[in-house]
């Protein structure tokens, strides 16, 4: 891959000086990555360059038909000063399944680690360094040929923007309330579920905004097909913890293989937990609540980290869990996992990068 060119912004902007309201993904830095492809040529011209629009065809194939993939992933600052990033290589290896399914090219995963790393440096001012704070990482992929007609892209962008974030639910480590979606499904097993593309959420707006209307703060995807199956939550993976084991959905091709519920099911199983990736159905749970057995349950992803779940709502019934306080192990999981992200506890995994 050649150099990467770096062109610095004249016009900086404020930086925010209040970090206790940054909320999630609101601001954004002043610098951004990109890099072309050109069928013939492959990925090439990557750049640092001033944040700013891109200049693109109203015939653009991204905009008519969706050909756009994504990855989120988070730069942390440690107490002494040090830039860490939660196992990058993940997000791009994630990023070229994405990719291989929307008929994108592959990238240099290597090389897209160093381009990150890269501006990452640029923006070290911008990380912000207080309690739960970090610079939330979007790198994406977007089809530019200006065509209406389908078929998969020749010309594509890449691209990365960083944005300094606080916590992203309100409820920050507060019990969320979700409620199990049976109405609208997200994806199905042969579809897009195991990708992170724009399609997926665009089917999901409709579901999430009902729920909302409704006073809850995700939905609980169930499976496309007998509507019986649990999936994940909006944005995160969902793990049970039911007569002391932890259960959570296995990977069948239709959810998202979140990095946070690998590194999730790693530290549990290192303490000694047992892990289950199995079908789990809504009426299991609804069953062991009954039986005073659904001891805690809660989402994983990197916006989040961990989000303990205080309400279930399916159809009537509403089940409240562990009084709608956080668990014992969700709190263990959350504590340990950012301590690691944050470099507040040894990284005994390996599963930090150092800037
Ligand atoms: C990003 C995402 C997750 C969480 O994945 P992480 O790698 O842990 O951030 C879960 N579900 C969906 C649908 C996602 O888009």
């Amino acid at each position: 891959m050649e150099q990467i060119k770096i062109e610095l912004t004249k016009n900086p902007k404020q930086k925010p000086t209040d970090q206790g309201s940054l909320g999630f993904g609101k601001i954004f830095t002043d610098h951004m990555f990109v890099m072309n492809y050109d069928k013939g040529e492959g990925w090439h011209n990557p750049r640092i360059v001033p944040f700013g629009p891109f200049e693109l065809s109203p015939a653009a194939m991204c905009l008519h038909y969706g050909q756009e993939v994504f990855e989120g992933m988070k730069a942390y600052k440690n107490a002494d000063g040090k830039t860490l990033l939660f196992r990058p290589e993940k997000n791009m290896a994630r990023l070229n399944v994405s990719n291989e399914r929307l008929c994108i090219p592959q990238v240099d995963e290597a090389f897209c680690v160093e381009a990150i790393k890269k501006l990452v440096e640029i923006e070290e001012p911008w990380i912000p360094t207080a309690e739960g704070t970090s610079l939330y990482l979007r790198p994406f992929i977007f089809a530019t040929d200006a065509a209406v007609g389908v078929h998969p892209a020749h010309h594509l962008t890449f691209a990365v923007i960083c944005s300094p974030v606080g916590a992203y639910y309100p409820e920050g480590l507060n019990p969320v309330r979700i409620y199990v979606e049976q109405n609208y499904v997200r994806a199905v097993r042969g579809g897009m579920g195991f990708t992170k593309t724009a399609g997926n959420y665009a089917a999901s707006l409709k579901a999430q905004d009902e729920s909302e209307k409704l006073g809850y703060t995700q939905v609980l995807w169930l499976d496309g097909v007998e509507r019986k199956y649990i999936e994940e939550v909006g944005t995160m993976n969902v793990f049970f913890i039911i007569d002391n084991k932890i259960i959570t959905p296995s990977l069948q091709g239709s959810i998202l293989s979140g990095i946070t519920r690998m590194s999730s099911i790693e530290l549990l199983r290192s303490w000694g937990y047992e892990v289950e990736e199995r079908h789990l159905s809504i009426d299991e749970v609804a069953k062991a609540y009954d039986d005073g057995k659904l001891q805690e349950a809660f989402g994983s992803g990197t916006a989040a980290v961990i989000s303990p779940i205080g309400e279930l709502k399916w159809g009537d019934k509403v089940m409240s869990i562990n009084n709608g306080e956080i668990g014992e192990i969700t709190q263990k999981l959350y504590d340990n996992l950012t301590g690691i992200q944050w470099g507040k506890i040894e990284d005994t995994m390996g599963w930090t990068v150092e800037v």
